[in-house]
């Protein structure tokens, strides 16, 4: 494996407190050294004016494979990972088959290994069948590998089911990530319940539907020591439940997706369903409550809920076309252009997100760049002008709200594992 050392970067590493001017060598496919010297490397990386950062890490990604194939790969998928900054990403489990055996989460791992890009982590189902019904073999899945347990694509709809996922996983140390929505309050909605949706004849999902699952699992959580990781954030009012929760002590961590902190309901006027998502856009004020979780460290975590859905099922008419976008091209110029530079958050603050909060929350190896860690690099271009163009996405499809945007920072170079796997230089 050939040397690689990284000069004159400013290296922000948030799990370690750093956020110098220095170099980074790596050998071995390790990180090895800091302050080092030119000396017989095989690669020599300038990245004056660059952000060295740990490897990015998405942890909430839809792969669609195994079953939806004219969506999205793995392969494709890992391939859009890395040309949006991420080292590594967590995939969820609504495929078809679902991803709720030893068998499928062994699929998954031989797939990426031959993708052979970024490091894939396998979150399992936490019902049979993604049914919500039956618990999953919690146990025989963490052996397989699986990190985390979820059955996003659905809530966890029936509490008791909720109950015993935290009691299980609570044995292993494992979270459960969950889409929170009451179903019986969305039904047949297209968008955010409010103003615009009546305007626009539009049938509502209120806030509520998220509102009071959130306050259901925190109330679980509390109630069995279990761990709880609420999946994209996008009211106010969750963000102030999750705010009380971890304030006395509940076991409680959230993410939030790009568009929840960019995009408001109103976009729906255009009736493209590239803004259709679920959770939907919201009102103004809700915007403000994530961003404000954000500041203030209620959100964790950073994001995509990379969704590819092809292109003929997104040009069905609104209340047909499916749930989601992509994401995972678009996050790193959205935080850098909504959030950063703005004056938001500040870089340490935002990679954070991005690297070791959600490594911490999964117990991933990564996102991190201290001596011995896996040389997993992102190498930003912070001033970086660039227009988001679908066209040249590497994922399969080109379901964005976001093609025509301006937008400030980029990946310039993708290192996993001491190989750069991505370089746009
Ligand atoms: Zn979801
Ligand atoms: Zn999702």
């Amino acid at each position: 494996m050939p040397n690689i050392l990284i000069q004159n970067g400013r290296v922000i590493d948030p799990s370690q407190g750093l956020d110098r001017v220095t170099s980074v060598l790596l050998r071995d496919g390790k990180v090895a050294a800091y302050d080092a010297e030119p000396n017989g490397q095989d690669t020599i990386i300038d990245a004056a004016g660059r952000i060295v950062a740990p490897g990015l890490i998405d942890m909430h990604v839809h792969l669609r494979e195994p079953g939806r194939e004219e969506d999205e790969t793995i392969a494709t998928g890992t391939a859009a990972a890395l040309s949006g900054g991420f080292t590594s990403i967590a995939c969820m489990p609504n495929t078809e088959p679902p991803i709720d055996s030893q068998g499928s989460v062994e699929f998954i791992k031989g797939q990426a290994a031959r993708a052979d890009r970024c490091n894939v982590f396998v979150v399992a189902c936490v019902s049979k069948n993604r049914a919500g019904e039956e618990l999953a073999e919690i146990g025989q899945l963490v052996e397989a590998g699986a990190v985390a347990f979820t059955d996003d694509g659905s809530p966890i709809a029936n509490p008791e089911l909720m109950r015993r996922a935290f009691e299980y996983c609570l044995m292993f140390d494992k979270p459960v990530l969950n889409h929170a929505e009451i179903l019986e309050l969305t039904e047949h909605g297209v968008m955010h319940e409010g103003l615009t949706a009546m305007l626009l004849g539009l049938s509502g999902m209120p806030p509520a539907a998220e509102d009071v699952m959130v306050s259901r699992d925190i109330a679980l959580a509390e109630a069995t020591g279990g761990r709880y990781h609420v999946m994209h954030v996008s009211t106010g009012s969750a963000v102030d439940a999750v705010r009380r929760a971890k304030a006395r002590g509940v076991r409680v961590t959230a993410e939030v997706a790009p568009h929840h902190f960019t995009l408001t309901d109103e976009s729906l006027r255009s009736f493209d369903s590239n803004f259709k998502m679920n959770p939907p856009l919201r009102a103004k004020g809700h915007v403000k409550g994530v961003t404000d979780g954000l500041i203030d460290g209620t959100i964790d975590v950073i994001a995509t809920d990379h969704a590819p859905h092809a292109k003929e099922k997104k040009m069905q008419e609104l209340d047909r076309a499916p749930f989601g976008i992509v994401g995972l091209e678009t996050a790193l110029g959205l935080v850098v252009t909504k959030l950063i530079n703005p004056g938001h958050l500040d870089w340490p603050t935002a990679l954070a997100k991005l690297t070791c909060n959600p490594a911490r929350i999964l117990h991933l190896p990564k996102g991190t760049l201290q001596i011995g860690a896996d040389a997993d690099v992102t190498i930003i271009n912070p001033a970086a002008r660039w227009t988001v163009d679908p066209a040249e996405f590497r994922s399969k499809s080109t379901n964005t709200p976001f093609a025509g945007w301006e937008l400030t920072g980029r990946a310039e170079v993708v290192i996993v594992g001491g190989r750069i796997k991505f370089d746009r230089r």
